[in-house]
């Protein structure tokens, strides 16, 4: 019997909570270290299925700025996290941009929009 024990901090609060997954034979046979069951299941997310939100800039011309801050709807698998930076660094919008605009629809296919996170008015920058 192979037994392991993978570590994670918590960081659903500033508490960082040292979390424990324990597997035999490749199965999950315990979690321990959460003070509350948002950790046992970010414990279990981030063992079984680690994901993250992508928050970064893409280029705009004709804006008030040069650059358009945006976000993922939803957290991507954290494999394809690289991917889709990769993807976002080809895009260029145009103002005016409202909150909330699809920057790119399913990006990837995974099924996650890539939103804008502010207004960009036109403006006499780039
Ligand atoms: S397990 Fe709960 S209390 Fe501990 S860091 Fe995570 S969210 Fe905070």
């Amino acid at each position: 019997m192979t037994s392991t024990i993978t570590t994670y901090l918590c960081i659903g609060c500033p508490l960082g909570c040292r979390l424990e997954v324990e597997e035999e034979d490749a199965q999950i046979v315990a979690v321990r270290g959460f003070s509350c069951k948002r950790g046992e299941e970010y414990a279990l997310q981030e063992h079984t299925d680690p994901r993250r939100m992508v928050t970064t800039t893409v280029a705009i011309t004709n804006g008030r700025w040069a650059r358009l801050p945006v976000k993922t709807t939803a957290a991507v698998p954290k494999e394809h996290e690289r991917a889709v930076y990769a993807a976002l660094r080809s895009v260029v919008m145009r103002a005016p941009i409202r909150l909330g605009d699809v920057v790119v629809g399913n990006i990837r296919g995974l099924g996650v929009d890539v939103v804008a996170t502010r207004d960009m008015s036109e403006g006499d920058g780039v």
